[in-house]
């Protein structure tokens, strides 16, 4: 049964490191197929008989070799995805008081600010918003701080980066990296200027630290168009984008979609 429905399955690539994005692609006769990989359910888009869904390895996950399994009503298949052991440096940061300790004010505004942040990219448009591969926010890619880095800020674990640190300038074009939806366009107090889009299926990019912004929320966007211009708002020592990718709410390493 299982051959009939089933064409192919395949993932690419098949040996992730923690934090990157993989696919899975069935070809089947099937049309409401859905997928589990450690807790998370990846939800696919049919494209004539190919379906397509994103995954993300979770950044707290043990190396190994995990299963994908399938699931619908007829069908029940699964392939597996090694998850190769991954080393992030450690990153000592010595900064002023004023940066890492808050009024009960300004503590109660970012406590709100990060909660409505959640919970935008906990939102789980069911279908695909993009048509193509996701492309640099800048001209030039230059990492000035990977995805990942555990953070030590005068001595406090601050957790780890979850995103990456792309070199800017002041008034840099910082671009959509696909079509979508903007979630999110707002000034919060840690980010800065920060823009959220959804590009549906739980996928969802994240700019922030702008110098301005150019788009509002529900605007509909197409990859390349400009959202705003780089700059240093929100807790930043100096100009650059920190360019963020959530897949299914787990911050992903956006480099690893980006082409
Ligand atoms: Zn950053």
């Amino acid at each position: 049964m299982t051959l009939f429905f089933i064409i192919s399955l395949c993932i690419s690539p098949s040996e992730v490191n923690i934090g990157d994005v993989f696919r899975v692609r069935v070809v089947s006769k099937e049309n409401d197929i859905k997928a589990v990989f450690i807790e998370d359910t990846i939800r696919f888009v049919k494209r004539d008989t190919i379906l397509v869904g994103f995954g993300v390895v979770p950044y707290k996950t043990e190396p190994g070799n995990y299963w994908i399994k399938l699931l619908s009503k007829n069908v029940v298949d699964s392939i597996l995805v090694t998850i190769l052991p991954t080393e992030f440096p450690v990153e000592t940061l010595i900064v002023a008081d004023t940066m890492v300790k808050y009024t009960p004010k300004t503590a109660k505004r970012i406590k709100n600010e990060r909660e409505n942040t959640v919970d935008v990219i906990s939102g789980a448009t069911p279908y695909i918003l993009f048509d193509g591969e996701f492309t640099p926010p800048l001209s030039g890619i230059m990492v000035t701080s990977p995805y990942g880095v555990k953070r030590i800020m005068n001595g406090i674990e601050k957790g780890f980066h979850m995103g990456v640190d792309l070199k800017a300038k002041k008034g840099d074009e910082i671009k959509a990296c696909n079509d979508g939806i903007v979630a999110l366009a707002q000034y919060y107090y840690l980010p800065g200027r920060c823009v959220i889009i959804d590009h549906g299926l739980g996928i969802y990019t994240y700019y922030i630290h702008l110098d301005s912004i150019l788009v509002r929320e529900g605007d509909t966007l197409k990859r390349g168009e400009i959202i705003g211009y780089a700059g240093s708002s929100g807790r930043v020592t100096a100009p650059h984008l920190h360019l963020g990718l959530y897949i299914n709410s787990h911050p992903a390493n956006p480099l690893s979609l980006i082409e």
